[in-house]
């Protein structure tokens, strides 16, 4: 199963990500429309992707008073079937991360659903802060960083 995984650490800020999503789902370059958000921190320099991560018992699908939400257990996407949706917003308060909203222009919900397979926001990150990856691979890669954390600190001496 892939996920999309994000590396903190390579993100640049320039959004291509989010304008790029606006585009694939709405046809707009307009990053309130996107389903990936970046939080700025611009005392740091540092800048956070952040989008639906599928959860496994998510809590979106449990507050949903009509079925819209459900787990896609082949690939993993949290679904919204807007035939179903009345709109009722629980799902954006249920949502521990912040990560469904609210389109206030076409007042209808929108999250992040991986673009059917092949994540727009993936393909023009050019800093490659952004990988759409089995799931295996993302925790290897978390493995060996942590591991050179603290291998840097043992030579430290800490
Ligand atoms: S496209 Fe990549 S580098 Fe640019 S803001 Fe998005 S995640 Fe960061």
């Amino acid at each position: 199963m892939k996920i999309l995984y994000v590396d903190v650490s390579k993100c640049t800020g320039c959004r291509a990500c989010e304008y790029a999503c606006s585009f694939a789902h709405d046809g707009l370059f307009n990053p309130l429309n996107s389903r990936i958000h970046i939080s700025e921190f611009l005392d740091d320099f540092v800048f956070v992707p952040a989008m639906c991560t599928q959860c496994e018992d998510a809590y979106c699908v449990k507050v949903c008073p009509t079925g819209a939400l459900s787990k896609n257990e082949e690939t993993g996407v949290v679904e919204l079937d807007y035939n179903k949706c009345i709109g009722c917003k629980q799902c954006t308060i249920a949502c521990p991360w912040g990560n469904i909203k609210l389109d206030v222009e076409a007042k209808r919900i929108i999250k992040c659903d991986y673009c059917g397979g092949g994540p727009e926001c993936v393909k023009v990150c050019h800093a490659s802060a952004l990988q759409f990856v089995e799931v295996e691979d993302a925790v290897l890669d978390k493995q060996h960083r942590s591991a050179i954390y603290y291998k840097d600190i043992a030579q430290q001496g800490v």
